[in-house]
Parts: structure tokens; sequence; C-alpha cells
């Protein structure tokens, strides 16, 4: 039997007082998709939440941190134990931007032995683990190095919009037939380096997947409460739109109904 390919939201929480509250979990996301397991940025938690889950990390191919924000990379050291068994188990990569590897990086150099390897994300290049192969198209606007992803499996298309200030180009560069979207902030938000929900309206709009997932929420969409967000964006933009929730495993299957 053919496994299911799922994500699983290890948590939901963005910026600071969601993730340092707990009032919402920040494990990341696990990526299972044709038999091969990736994690991306696993935030504070990220350890409790998988196991809780019983999600194995020694299944992981690969750990992919979108940047050296905490609530990205906090827990990126102890899955990389995990992911290696502590070390008995030599294997899997880590995938993360130039500046979360250089000056104080995000990575205990004891551990680097651990891993097959790692590689650093760019611009426009293209990567692939296993089964999936994804591309990161454009650095975003955010006060450290961030990519978000493309991602490319033998059925399904999708992407991550990791945290960003909206640009124009941004829209262009995602595509697929899911949508997930870090959206921080309620409201519409000049100074701050994040998303909000009128720009995701747009960036729907404009990409005009099968299907949005909203996750990453701040303080402002908890207390509006996230899936009453989510339904009122999916009436503006006529595209499904769902907010995830900690725990979440979404199955891409419902991509093709
Ligand atoms: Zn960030």
């Amino acid at each position: 039997m053919a496994m299911e390919d799922t994500i699983t939201f290890l948590g939901t929480a963005g910026a600071r007082f969601t993730v340092i509250s707990q009032v919402l979990a920040s494990g990341g996301l696990w990526l299972n998709l044709g038999g091969t397991e990736v994690l991306l940025d696993p935030g504070p938690g990220c350890i409790v939440q998988s196991t809780k889950r019983k999600l194995r990390a020694e299944n992981l191919s690969a750990i992919i941190v979108s940047h050296r924000h905490l609530d990205h990379s906090a827990d990126v050291n102890i899955m990389v134990e995990a992911m290696t068994q502590g070390g008995f188990n030599h294997h899997g990569w880590l995938f993360a931007p130039a500046d979360a590897l250089e000056t104080e990086p995000v990575i205990f150099s004891y551990l680097r032995s651990y891993l097959e390897g790692i590689e650093v994300l760019q611009e426009g290049k293209s990567y692939s683990i296993g089964n999936i192969s994804f591309t990161t198209p454009i650095r975003h606007i955010h006060r450290v190095e961030t990519y978000g992803m493309f991602f490319t499996t033998s059925e399904y298309t999708f992407s991550y919009i990791a945290d960003t200030r909206y640009f124009e180009g941004l829209c262009h560069s995602y595509g697929g037939e899911l949508l997930i979207i870090n959206v921080v902030r309620l409201e519409a938000n000049h100074p701050y380096d994040h998303l909000s929900i009128p720009d995701a309206a747009h960036i729907i709009t404009e990409v005009k997947p099968k299907l949005a997932i909203l996750t990453h929420f701040g303080m402002t969409i908890w207390r509006a409460k996230p899936w009453e967000v989510a339904q009122r964006l999916s009436q503006q933009t006529g595209v499904r739109v769902l907010a995830a929730h900690d725990g979440m495993r979404f199955s891409l299957s419902q991509l093709k109904t």
C-alpha cells in the first residue's frame, strides 16, 4: 500500500508572543511525501511536538531552515541529534541560508559531522531530497536571509511562503496546487517584516492555488480566531482557505477532489 502524502503542522505560532507564551505550538512542518520525510522550520518545541505525535526523526532525510529566527530554528540541534540517533546513524542533510551557518551558526559544530552534509540555500537554486525536489525562488524581505520554497513531488506541487514583508515579485515566484502562507498579522502592517491578512488575500487571488493554508499566527490573528479569518478569506478570494491548527495532519489527496 502506498503511503499517504501528508504535511503535519507541529505548530502554528508565529513571531514573538504566540511563541514565547506557547499559546500555540511552534514545532514547524513535517512533510511525508512519496515516502520521503523532511522537517521544515523546527521552532521551539519541535522535539516535543514530533515525539508526541509519534513521528520518527530517524526517518527524516533532511531538515530545512528557511531562516535563522528562533521560531524557525530553535530546535534544529536537537532534531539533528534525533535524526541521526545521537550520531550513531550518520545521515541526512541540513538546508539553511548562509547567514544561518556562518557567524553565530544555528547548528553546533560537533553536530555537523553527524550529517551527510549541509547545503546552503540561495536565490533561484534547486535542490532534491529523495522523492522531493524544491526551489528557493526569491530572497524574502525579512531582517535576516530568508527563503520560501516551491516543492515538487511525483504527484503534487505546492509552495511554502516563509516570513517576509510583502513585495512586488512575491506572487509570481510561487505557485502550485497548494499554498502554505506564514501570516503573522491581522491588519495591513507597514512597519513589520511580516505578511498580514490583506497581503494573504492579495497573494491568494494572484496565485490562485486549489487550496491555501494559513499558519504562523501572531496574537492579532489568534484573537480573531484563525478559522473565522480563513472563512472570510475564502469568501473574499473564491479559493478554499484553511487555517492550520496545532497537530493538523493535512493529506495532499484532498487536492485531487
Ligand atoms: Zn522570522
